[in-house]
């Protein structure tokens, strides 16, 4: 088998893998769906995320082993990772040879032309590196692997599939999303300008594998400096833009091996020794440019912390998942892969746009107005997906704070508060028991006082009481379903007398649940409201959102859960 064909098929293996796992990453009922299927393979295989994350954290989540491994393997034979696996580049790849199926040789070989601007993947692995390395781990807005799960989970498979495809049950939405798609085509696009343009001039991975192949052993290289022609069929072909007929750059070459292929006298090949036309190890790029943003990587993550751009200065608005490590370790350990985002089966994470300041770009924020509910009391699925374990795997024991988990309580996402200037029985005098309904926690976290309030225009006067049936002196104006069962008579001037419930109201026709004996004649009465007032008790609440997502106030809710006593930032104070 030719090896170019072993590539495309080890491409096409790979794509197709991904892919799987996007689709597979759902809660629900169907065979395929999520369990068992190790979605997070392929994500574990990013060698930038292993070392960021050792830098940031200075541990390593074991399995993210695999990604060391990948980079071992890079230091004997180069950059296979590219060419063989990265989704990313494949598509990359593809969408770059769609575009030059009918391009002459000339053009094929102006647009790989070795450029300066390839050494800015360089420039930008120095400035992540160096965040990562104070604790800001900025990599996944880059990083491929991270990149292409997050764009095609929450804006490409949304679009493919609205909701009638079956892929996720129904249509999904995310925050930003439409950002995170054009970010996606524009990278898809930049191969109309140059093949696997992201590869060669952004990509910090690849940046990360060029360097690691500066003593590689085995590469691409001529085996004799004789002029061989003016064919440049391997430059026409050259994925990586590294010269293979010339001077090779070594760190450039993405071994798709297309030059092999495609050098019809077979000088080139793939050899445990240098390149008799020569070879350098990195392509032309400034080296005081690289120096200006290691310092500015270095500088960035205190500046986003003395600055309040970073999390840490916290917007309450703030909720991470449920199993989420305290901030300034989350903002270490995660890649804004979109994989908690995919998995939720409300949709309730979304990614974070300013929430979680610039540092949290896109890292995963609990929203309960986009969500389809809020956090689910049954579900633990974001903790079993996340690579980097920035949201650790936890138990339903543990989520509910039952069994061994019954000491320390459930895990808390934050706690819901009142705003009693928009809740309907509170500022409006409406009822409403919506919020107190759905609190899914038992006991109920929410409970509620009632009262009874006048109603405007609910003054009546009785010309005629027979049983529970009155005959009213005039229609009471008070533009409400008084039948709705909150609605009340209660006879003026009589303190101590019950209110009873009003079944129906036609024209001056009332009808009561139950005859009221002080009601005669000529006697006057009131309507009023019952309105059950909620309260939270913030020894039950555990931040799920039910109520802020369910509360019938659109825009702002008047129920809304902020980040107080949630579990990850230790014992809540507020109930001290
Ligand atoms: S535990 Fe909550 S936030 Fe996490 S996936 Fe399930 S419903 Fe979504
Ligand atoms: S928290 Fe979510 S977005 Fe961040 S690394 Fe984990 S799964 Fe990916």
């Amino acid at each position: 088998m030719r090896i170019v064909v072993a590539r495309r098929l080890s491409q096409a293996f790979f794509l197709l893998v991904f892919l799987w796992f996007c689709v597979v990453a759902t809660v629900g009922d169907a065979l395929w769906q999520l369990r068992g299927w190790p979605i997070n393979w392929l994500l574990s295989l990013d060698p930038l995320t292993a070392v960021a994350t050792l830098l940031s954290t200075g541990t390593l989540f074991a399995p993210l082993v695999w990604g060391l491994a990948v980079l071992a393997l890079t230091l004997f034979i180069g950059r296979f990772f590219c060419g063989f696996v990265c989704p990313l580049g494949t598509l990359n790849q593809l969408t770059g040879y769609l575009a030059r199926r009918r391009a002459t040789t000339e053009a094929r070989v102006a647009d790989n032309a070795p450029s300066r601007a390839q050494g800015i993947k360089y420039v930008l692995l120095a400035f992540f590196l160096a965040a990562a390395a104070l604790g800001s781990l900025q990599t996944g807005l880059l990083d491929p692997l991270p990149l292409v799960f997050r764009s095609v989970n929450l804006a490409v498979l949304p679009l493919v599939d609205p909701g009638r495809l079956g892929i996720h049950g129904e249509g999904r939405f995310s925050d930003g999303a439409w950002v995170l798609g054009l970010i996606f085509l524009a990278i898809l696009a930049g191969n109309l300008w140059r093949p696997r343009f992201f590869c060669r001039f952004l990509c910090p991975a690849g940046a990360l594998m060029g360097l690691a192949t500066r003593l590689v052993p085995w590469r691409i290289g001529k085996a004799d400096a004789k002029a061989c022609g003016t064919c440049r069929r391997c430059e026409a072909f050259c994925e990586g833009a590294c010269r293979p007929s010339g001077e090779i750059t070594v760190s450039e070459c993405v071994l798709c091996l297309n030059c092999l292929d495609a050098c019809p006298t077979g000088r080139i090949g793939f050899a445990p020794r240098p390149s008799a036309c020569g070879e350098r190890a990195l392509p032309d790029f400034s080296r005081r440019g690289a120096v200006f943003t290691l310092a500015a990587g270095a500088l960035a993550a205190p500046l986003w912390r003395v600055g309040g751009a970073s999390a840490l200065g916290r917007d309450p608005a703030l909720i991470r998942p449920p199993g989420s490590l305290d901030e300034a370790r989350f903002l270490a350990r995660c890649i804004r892969c979109g994989q908690c985002m995919r998995v939720c089966p409300s949709a309730v994470v979304q990614p974070a746009v300013t929430v979680a300041g610039a540092a949290g770009l896109w890292t995963p924020a609990l929203n309960y107005r986009l969500g389809r509910a809020g956090c689910l009391q049954n579900c633990v699925a974001c903790g079993q997906v996340c690579p980097t374990a920035a949201i650790r795997p936890f138990s339903l024991e543990e989520k509910l704070g039952r069994g061994d988990f019954a000491a320390v309580g459930p895990l808390r996402l934050g706690t819901a508060f009142v705003d009693r200037t928009r809740c309907l029985p509170w500022a409006m005098g409406r009822p409403c028991i919506v919020c107190q309904e759905v609190c899914p926690v038992s006991p109920k976290a929410i409970g509620v006082v009632t009262v009874f309030e006048p109603v405007a225009g609910g003054a009546v006067s009785v010309t005629d009481a027979r049983g529970a049936a009155l005959t009213l002196a005039g229609a009471p104006a008070t533009g409400r379903n008084l039948g709705s069962g909150d609605y009340f008579l209660r006879p003026l001037g009589l303190p101590d007398t019950a209110a009873v419930r009003v079944v129906s109201l036609a024209g001056v026709a009332l009808t009561l649940e139950k005859p009221l004996p002080d009601l005669g004649q000529g006697r006057k009465a009131e309507i009023v409201v019952r309105l059950q007032q909620p309260h939270v008790d913030p020894a039950r609440c555990v931040g799920c959102g039910m109520c802020e997502h369910e509360c019938p106030v659109s825009g702002l809710r008047a129920i809304r859960v902020t980040s107080e006593n949630e579990s990850r930032s230790g014992p809540g104070r507020m109930l001290a």
